[in-house]
C-alpha cells in the first residue's frame, strides 16, 4: 500500500511538522479516509467534474506531430478543463471535502497565481469563503491572476515578510490555519506537503489517468507504451501515472531545467537534488551544503518549485519512473511546434513534456503509442512570453 499508514512512499513523505499541526493533519486524514468512501461524495465529485469542469477531457491523436517524430502521439487535453488546466480537479475535490467536514473558510497560498485562481473558482461555485495568501513580490508579477481571484470573490492576503514570495505565503497561511482551525480548511495545490496531502491530491488528480486508460484502449485496443508529463510539485504527472502504476507502461517525468539554453543544476529537483525536508515532507529537494534552498527559475512558473511530491522521489529511487530536464529554450521550441502543427497553444509547463518527444525520435517503432499529458493551455503565458522574445 502506498503510502503506508504513516504516510511514507518508500523512504519519502511522512509528516515533519510542529506538534501544533499534528492534530489538524490527523483530523484531516481521518475525515478524508471516511468521506472518500461515501457514495454521495464520490457522486458529487464526479458530477462536478462532468458539469462544471467539462470532463472527460478528450484524448487527441496528434497526427502531424506523430508524422514528424515517427511514432503515435496522443495528447490528454487537460488544457480544455475549466480555467485551462488540471489544477481545478484537485481544488474542487478538496473544496467538497472541506464542506463535508463542516469548514466554511478555505485558505490557500499561491506563487504564480494558478492555484489561487483554481481555488477561488471552486470556492465561488460552492459558496465558500476564500482567502489566498500571496507574497507582495508575486502580487506585482502576477497581476492578471490577482485580478481574476478578486473577480471570483476571493480575498487576497498580501505577505510582506521575508522574500515576499511563495515560501513566505506558505508560512503565513499555516499560521492562519493554526489560529482559525475550527472553521478553516487549508487547500494545497500540488501533490506535496505533509501526509495526507500528497495522497489526497493524487487521488483527485487520478481522474486524468483513469479517463486516459479507457480512451487509449478504445482508440488502439491496448494500453500505451509510455506516458510523459511535466513535474512541478508533481500533481498532473502523478494523476496520469497512478492508474497505470501496475502496468507495463513507461513513465517519464519532465522537469524544468531552467534559464536559457543550458540545463541549470539549481532547477531540476529530481535530476540534481537530494533528499531533504521541505513543507512538512521528506523528498528530493534543491539545497546547498549549508541547507539553503536554491531559488529556482523557469519560463514555466508552475514548474518553479524547489521540491517535489514524495511519490515521485519514491518512483525515482524504485526505478518506476525516469525523470529528465528540459531547458527553457527547448520548451519554447516545443511551444511553437505544437501550436503550428496541431493548433494547440500549450501552457509553458506542458511544453516541457512535449519537448521530450524530440529526444525519442528514432528510438521507438512506428506503432509505439505515447501519451503526453497536456496539463494546461498557453493563454496565461503570452504576456511573459512576449517579454522573453
Ligand atoms: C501548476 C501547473 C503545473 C505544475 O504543477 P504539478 O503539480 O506538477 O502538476 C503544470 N502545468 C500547469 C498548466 C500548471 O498550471
Amino acid at each position: 500500500m502506498l503510502p503506508d499508514s504513516n504516510g511514507y512512499y518508500g523512504n519519502f513523505g511522512g509528516r515533519f511538522v510542529p506538534e501544533i499541526l499534528m492534530g489538524l493533519l490527523e483530523e484531516l486524514e481521518q475525515n478524508y479516509n471516511r468521506i472518500k468512501k461515501e457514495k454521495w461524495f464520490k457522486e458529487r465529485f464526479k458530477q462536478m467534474l462532468a458539469d462544471f469542469v467539462g470532463r472527460p477531457t478528450p484524448l487527441f491523436e496528434a497526427k502531424r506531430l506523430s508524422g514528424k517524430y515517427g511514432f503515435r502521439i496522443f495528447l490528454k487535453r487537460e488544457d480544455l478543463a475549466h480555467t485551462g488546466a488540471h489544477k481545478i480537479n484537485n481544488t474542487i475535490g478538496q473544496a467538497i471535502l472541506a464542506e463535508a467536514m463542516g469548514k466554511t473558510d478555505i485558505i490557500a497560498e499561491t506563487g504564480a497565481g494558478q492555484h489561487g485562481v483554481a481555488t477561488a473558482t471552486a470556492c465561488a461555485m460552492l459558496g465558500l469563503n476564500c482567502k489566498v495568501f500571496m507574497g507582495t513580490e508575486d502580487i506585482k508579477r502576477q497581476y492578471p491572476n490577482v485580478e481574476r481571484m478578486k473577480i471570483l470573490g476571493a480575498e487576497i492576503i498580501p505577505v510582506d515578510s521575508g522574500t515576499k514570495t511563495l515560501k513566505d505565503a506558505i508560512n503565513e497561511a499555516i499560521r492562519y490555519w493554526v489560529t482559525h482551525a475550527d472553521k478553516t480548511f487549508y487547500l494545497i495545490g500540488s501533490a506535496v506537503g505533509p501526509h495526507p496531502y500528497p495522497s489526497i491530491v493524487r487521488d483527485f488528480q487520478s481522474v486524468i489517468g483513469r479517463e486516459a486508460r479507457g480512451q487509449i484502449r478504445s482508440k488502439i485496443g491496448r494500453l500505451p507504451d509510455m506516458i510523459i508529463a511535466c513535474v512541478g510539485g508533481g500533481s498532473n504527472s502523478i494523476g496520469i501515472f497512478w492508474p497505470f502504476m501496475k502496468e507495463n507502461v513507461k513513465f517519464i517525468g519532465v522537469e524544468a531545467g531552467g534559464k536559457g539554453e543550458r540545463i541549470d543544476q539549481n532547477a531540476a529537483t529530481l535530476t540534481y537534488g537530494k533528499p531533504g525536508i521541505l513543507h512538512g515532507a521528506l523528498s528530493y529537494l534543491l539545497y546547498d551544503e549549508n541547507g539553503n534552498i536554491y531559488p529556482t527559475h523557469s519560463v514555466a512558473a508552475g514548474l518553479d518549485y524547489p521540491g517535489v511530491g514524495p511519490a515521485h522521489s519514491f518512483f525515482k529511487e524504485a526505478g518506476r519512473a525516469e525523470y529528465h530536464s528540459i531547458s527553457d529554450k527547448e520548451a519554447i521550441e516545443a511551444f511553437y511546434e505544437l501550436s503550428e502543427l496541431e493548433g494547440i497553444i500549450p501552457a509553458m509547463e506542458s511544453a516541457h513534456a512535449v519537448a521530450y518527444l524530440k529526444k525519442l525520435k528514432g528510438k521507438l517503432s512506428r506503432d509505439a503509442a505515447v501519451i503526453v499529458n497536456l496539463s494546461g493551455r498557453g493563454d496565461k503565458d503570452l504576456g511573459e512570453f512576449e517579454e522573453s522574445r
